[in-house]
């Protein structure tokens, strides 16, 4: 039995300030719904966002574990994109060139589809154990024949029986929502595999605050970390950060740590901000976040009053907070993707069809709202080559 009040911090137990309260959202925002029906009888939950002065961790207190489905319907992938393929390749080249992992071993955390650590094991010319309850196999792509995945999480069990040469960990602490106990995990495992180097990505929850990018916040991603909150943790966790940087655009939190500290470089890349930075970042978001909702409201009812027809582009998370959020209804005709495992699908929530980008010529946007700006220009080369020119608008 869980005995914390629900603003006590999971991260340190200092009692946490409320800063945004974003409402009823769906709670599994990336699983795929198979029917309009399905999609709009998505159970919802409350994001109810609060930051730790003691440590500058952000989370929700509102999160319940048990409403989340881990389930190989999730369909979190972005594999599909070509511009975060080559961010996906530099990234593997430069842990397998740094870390030496030449034949060597890699254990990923969370590893979706396999994707990446494939291309590792791939790049590495060495294996790749990973975990996930999501995985599908047959999806991981070229070097999909050197890695074993076990359609599980990773718990203590696991900890004290796998071993590896490098543990990755993408994309899944923010799921956490007990972040010191799962890193304990992992640092058990790397321990205990002599002094294995670990490497976590998380979003970058400083940016999203000071971009004002209310629609990266979202129910299931309970655990909100900044550079320094991260830092922070893994220090009182035993673990010496080597590396802290972001990336994709600012986007993405990255640190790298080693068990033991002896030897490891302390000076990193990201300032650490100081815990009443977070607050401050928080506070102010948390007065701004409602206009940015409300001026996007105001532009998609002018759309539809002048008739013209707007869809979105991406159809992840974000879609879905940006149509919950705003409550987008009919003045958005559908949502694009260009993963073909999403179309088909429905928004969660909201219900708005997804199709792919050739589906695009029969619907002749007036207006593409762009929800990752990082995909701009590639998403401006396919509209070209259907001989669409809408206006894009990047959220
Ligand atoms: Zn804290």
């Amino acid at each position: 039995m869980n005995t914390r009040s629900s603003q006590d911090c999971p991260c340190c137990g200092t009692v946490a300030e409320l800063f945004f309260d974003g409402g009823q959202l769906p709670v599994n925002s990336t699983t795929l719904m198979r029917s309009r029906p399905a999609a709009l009888a998505e159970p919802r939950g409350r994001l109810r966002l609060c930051v730790c002065p003691g440590c500058g961790f952000l989370f929700n207190s509102a999160f319940d574990p048990a409403r989340i489905r881990m389930d190989t319907d999730l369909e979190e992938t972005q594999g599909f994109s070509p511009t975060f393929v080559r961010f996906h390749e530099a990234l593997a080249a430069d842990l397998v060139r740094r870390h030496r992992l030449r034949g060597r071993r890699i254990v990923e955390i969370g590893c979706g589809k396999g994707e990446f650590l494939a291309l590792l094991a791939r790049m590495a010319m060495g294996s790749g154990h990973g975990f996930d309850p999501a995985f599908v196999p047959g999806r991981a792509g070229p070097g999909q024949d050197r890695i074993r995945v076990e359609p599980i999480l990773f718990g203590s069990a696991e900890a004290d029986r796998v071993r590896g040469d490098l543990f990755v960990c993408k994309m899944t602490l923010e799921h956490i929502q007990y972040p010191p106990d799962f890193l304990d995990l992992i640092g058990r495992a790397a321990r205990a595999s002599g002094n294995a180097p670990l490497v976590l990505m998380v979003p970058e929850t400083l940016v999203i605050l000071d971009r004002l990018q209310v629609w990266d916040l979202y129910y299931e991603h309970c655990s909100n970390f900044t550079p320094g909150s991260l830092a922070r943790l893994f220090r009182a966790h035993g673990l010496a950060p080597t590396v802290l940087r972001t990336a994709f655009d600012g986007h993405y939190l990255i640190i790298e740590a080693m068990p033991d500290a002896a030897g490891a470089i302390t000076a990193l890349d990201l300032p650490e901000e100081k815990p009443q930075q977070v607050v401050d970042a928080a506070r102010r978001f948390g007065d701004a976040a409602r206009l940015r909702l409300d001026g996007w409201r105001d532009r998609m009812e002018r759309w539809g009053q002048a008739g013209r027809k707007v869809v979105l582009w991406g159809s992840g998370s974000r879609a879905t907070a940006l149509a919950n959020m705003v409550g987008l209804d009919d003045r958005v005709q559908a949502v694009v993707d260009i993963n073909p495992h999403r179309r088909g699908s429905y928004v969660a929530g909201t219900g708005h069809p997804v199709v792919g980008p050739a589906d695009l010529a029969e619907i002749r946007p007036d207006v593409v709202v762009v929800m990752n700006p990082v995909y701009r220009d590639e998403i401006a080369a396919l509209l070209r080559q259907q001989g669409l020119s809408p206006v894009l608008e990047a959220v």
